[in-house]
């Protein structure tokens, strides 16, 4: 197994966003790796890691454009001398978005765009036929969200150690599941009680939230596998239009993480860290730990020999609408 992240990564209580009966925690994943961290490591270890001995050369992965799993599988890949390649689907248009397609090409990932589905599955299946090894959504297979096993044991090791009490209910962003997956699961290994509250950030919610349940279900032996999944739940009232659409939400919980010092964005971790702050105002848990997924890395140094917005091929324009 290769690490691409530095562990435990840290614990901290976010005093100014605490009452006096719900204390609010954070575990910084987004510094999990100095050039560029957030959850996406964690899977990605074991993923290029199966890749190598498999003797593959290249892989292949699947997202929308502004995927942080696809820039993250093009800088671990190349650091291991791997070329990476991303199908690329449609999603609403922001700077954080063409951010990331810019950074894709900087890091030298081939990317296919594609306009429907159909289109997405035919391009995949063409770059597996000609040996790429393949790598799903989100890099939430069983082998990545292992990784989150690993970190359910990482928290339980902390608690034990008193850096943090015990939490009532840990809250991370949903999208393609293995976070919260393989959290949960490996909770239910640990002597922790803590529950996990999936925050659904992707749509259609059902479809989301069902990708999660069979992750639990294939990640946990039958002695754990009830407790597992009996302590995952879910929220989608924070979705508001969709995957990748602003929500006023996300935007405020943004503006209040910015006053404890982490930077959120809005696909993901605005809409997950109101629904951690909503919890906080209700008061009902003692201990609420937000598991913090995104980078947090500087993007400048991914940027560099990056072309500019305006020279982006058509095709991988109109992908962000
Ligand atoms: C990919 C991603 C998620 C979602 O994690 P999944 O394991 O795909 O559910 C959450 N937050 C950020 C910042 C991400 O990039």
């Amino acid at each position: 197994m290769l690490s691409f992240g530095t562990y435990p990564t840290a614990v901290q209580l976010l005093e100014e966003l605490s009452t006096p009966r719900s204390a609010l925690w954070v575990k910084r994943d987004d510094l999990t790796n100095a050039a560029y961290g957030g959850n996406k490591v964690r899977k990605l270890g074991r993923l290029l890691a199966d890749a190598r001995a498999r003797g593959k050369q290249r892989v292949v992965t699947i997202g929308p454009i502004g995927s942080h799993h696809v820039l993250a599988t093009g800088i671990f890949a190349k650091a291991l001398g791997m070329q990476a390649e991303a199908i690329l689907i449609g999603q609403p248009r922001t700077a954080h978005v063409l951010e990331m397609v810019r950074a894709d090409l900087a890091q030298g990932i081939r990317l296919f765009p594609a306009r429907s589905y159909a289109e997405a599955g035919l391009l995949l299946a063409s770059r597996i036929a000609r040996g790429a090894y393949y790598i799903p959504v989100g890099g939430s297979n069983r082998l990545g969200a292992l990784g989150f096993v690993d970190a359910a044991a990482e928290l339980a090791a902390q608690v034990q150690a008193r850096e943090l009490p015990e939490p009532d209910v840990l809250v991370a962003a949903l999208g393609s599941g293995g976070t919260v997956a393989g959290l949960a699961a490996g909770l239910a290994q640990t002597g922790l009680r803590t529950r996990v509250l999936g925050v659904t950030v992707a749509d259609p919610a059902w479809v989301v939230e069902r990708r999660a349940r069979a992750l639990v279900k294939q990640l946990s032996s039958r002695a754990v596998r009830r407790d597992a999944q009996q302590r995952l739940e879910f929220d989608r009232s924070y979705l508001g239009r969709g995957y990748g659409h602003t929500s006023a939400l996300g935007e405020q919980a943004a503006a209040q993480a910015a006053r404890a010092g982490l930077t959120l964005d809005a696909t993901y971790t605005g809409k997950t860290f109101a629904a951690a702050l909503a919890r906080v105002a209700a008061g009902r848990e003692r201990t609420i730990l937000y598991w913090h997924t995104l980078s947090s890395a500087a993007l400048e140094p991914l940027l560099h020999g990056a072309p500019d917005a305006a020279s982006l091929s058509e095709a991988l324009l109109q992908l962000a609408t």
